[in-house]
């Protein structure tokens, strides 16, 4: 199945605000869902990452409130308005579910020290909720540089991608990285973005695939297997535990020269074999990941392919996230003709990334489609990637 998101449409979002809260919204923020392109299971290793923003985007139709009360609205969501006074606003505040998203946003910029008052929020988004697509990243920027504007606190986009980073680590209890956070308020239309994720050094990098005759797919496999979230969390104590035994402040330092002799060393510790799959996966996908910048940087996007596809299998074989649909949808996409794909995002169901020549780019999406349903699989939503813009004010 194609399926080219709709824009969520701005209109319709103040009207639906007007209908809610009787009053005009001040204004529409967007912040979009992302994928990334290369650099997987590298943003807690203090490593690279290389996301671009999809043209899916969260919209956020907001106005300021002076009692300091948040009001939060989702059309994605069931329920009506969710309202969260001061006093409530603190991490498992009463009824916390997808609320913890957006009230995180503003707890995280109150414990900063900000003065930054309440608001009335509604919400709606065309990024598929839970796909590996980051739609929490986008409800959380969204929200971030509405509040922003609202109450005039003149941030930038990093300061704005680290306070919603610290709402899902400490808010919604979710250890992720900085990459999600980072891509909803920084990309920008026709690149991915090249991010350091020690020192949050980033950088734009052009990329236009359709200027080449090429063409990024989406595959949502529309599968999220449950045992992703403890594997996430041993697959990170795994690689502080390796770091630690190799005397680096994080995996990073390894370079990819030195490989080897890292996992030589590694091996020879007590409980230091089950650790050398994991340190392999992270060296060699940054390594990955700089490769691929220079091949954008000299204009060969379709190198990226041999590359993708040499991530998924180290995501496969060595760190071991990836799941039967993913691995069918890079096989299926590859065999039809494919120059590449891998898995994206944290692994265990989500969305694979297919680079594809224009031409063949029915081909390709049509054998996903048919190998999904002669496995039994539910049928996957297929769309491109066009790299779009971060976060922005829309006009209703
Ligand atoms: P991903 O970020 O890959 O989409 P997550 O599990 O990190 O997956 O985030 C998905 C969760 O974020 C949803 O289950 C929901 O709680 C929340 N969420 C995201 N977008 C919205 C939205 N527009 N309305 C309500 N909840 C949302
Ligand atoms: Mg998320």
């Amino acid at each position: 199945m194609t399926d080219t998101a709709p824009a969520a449409d701005p209109a319709r979002a103040a009207a639906t605000f007007r209908a809610l809260y009787r009053a005009e919204p001040t204004g529409l923020w967007a912040a979009p869902g992302r994928v990334n392109l290369i650099g997987e299971h590298t943003d807690y290793n203090d490593g690279f990452v290389m996301p671009l923003a999809l043209p899916h985007t969260t919209l956020a139709a907001a106005a300021p409130r002076t009692d300091g009360v948040l009001r939060l609205h989702s059309a994605g969501a069931p329920g009506g308005i969710v309202e969260i006074r001061p006093e409530d606003l603190r991490p498992g505040h009463p009824g916390a579910d997808w609320t913890a998203y957006p009230a995180g946003v503003l707890w995280a910029m109150r414990e900063a020290g900000l003065p930054v008052g309440g608001a009335d929020l509604h919400y709606t988004s065309t990024v598929p909720l839970g796909a590996g697509l980051s739609s929490s990243a986008a409800l959380e920027i969204a929200t971030a540089v509405a509040l922003d504007a609202l109450h005039g606190l003149g941030l930038s986009r990093p300061d704005l991608a680290r306070l919603a980073q610290r709402a899902e680590n400490a808010y919604a209890g979710v250890p992720c990285g900085i990459m999600d956070q980072t891509a909803a308020a920084c990309c920008t239309a026709g690149h991915a973005l090249f991010l350091d994720t020690r020192d949050l050094t980033q950088r734009q990098v052009p990329f236009d695939a359709a200027a080449h005759g090429l063409r990024l797919l989406v595959v949502d496999t529309r599968v999220r297997h449950r045992l992703g979230d403890g594997a996430y969390a041993r697959r990170r104590a795994g690689c502080e535990g390796a770091a630690r035994a190799l005397g680096v402040r994080a995996l990073r330092d390894i370079p990819y020269a030195h490989l080897p002799e890292a996992l030589a060393d590694l091996a020879s510790l007590t409980d230091g074999a089950a650790l050398v799959p994991l340190v392999r996966h992270v060296v060699t996908e940054n390594h990955r990941v700089e490769q691929a910048v220079a091949h954008l940087d000299a204009g060969r996007p379709h190198a990226l392919g041999p590359l993708l596809t040499a991530s998924h299998a180290s995501l496969r074989d060595d760190f071991a996230v990836s799941c039967p649909e993913l691995d069918l949808a890079a096989a299926t996409a590859i065999a039809a003709g494919a120059l590449g794909a891998r898995m994206t995002g944290g692994g265990f169901g989500g969305s694979a990334l297919v680079l594809v020549e224009e031409a063949a780019a029915a081909t390709v999406t049509k054998a996903v489609d048919t190998a999904f349903a002669t496995a039994g699989y539910t049928a996957p939503r297929i769309f491109p990637a066009v790299p779009g813009a971060g976060a922005r004010r829309l006009d209703p």
